[in-house]
């Protein structure tokens, strides 16, 4: 019988451990036997001030790792391709696998629609670039 298995889940577990084992070989010059072990030491030295400099840097790892997880189990919302040739250089696609060069972003990083002000477009081929009202001539361009 095959497990299904996520690979990036595993990798970014991975990831993680080896940095924490990493901080806490470090910190304490001995290894903990499983990953919740390593963090919950982490814990113990941000609850306490008896290792200056500590507390503020362990904060900060922990807090990357948590927003890996978070962003890893919560993807962004792609952006969305426009299917038209960008009017700054006029390639159409992009890179190896011909992706479409023309993006939209108009969603922010927790995949809820912004304002139309707040939109961006870029072509992936040129890395040309078009904000606010930017836009409106973007689009006009576009429509001719
Ligand atoms: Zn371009």
């Amino acid at each position: 019988m095959k497990i299904p298995v996520d690979v990036g889940a595993i990798s970014l577990y991975q990831d993680i451990d080896r940095e924490a084992r990493d901080e806490h070989w470090q910190l304490f010059k001995a290894d903990q036997t499983t990953l919740p072990e390593v963090i919950q030491a982490f814990d113990d030295v941000i609850t306490t001030d008896e290792l200056p400099k500590w507390p503020e840097h362990l904060s900060r790892i922990t807090d990357a790792w948590a927003k890996q997880i978070h962003d890893y189990l919560n993807p962004t919302k792609p952006p969305r391709k426009i299917n038209r040739p960008c009017p700054s250089c006029g390639e159409h696609h992009y890179g190896e696998s011909r992706e479409i060069a023309l993006v939209l972003y108009c969603y922010d990083d927790e995949g809820v629609m912004l304002r139309w002000g707040q939109w961006s477009a870029e072509c992936r081929a040129c890395a040309a670039r078009w904000e606010s009202d930017q836009l409106d001539w973007l689009s006009k361009v576009l429509s001719e």
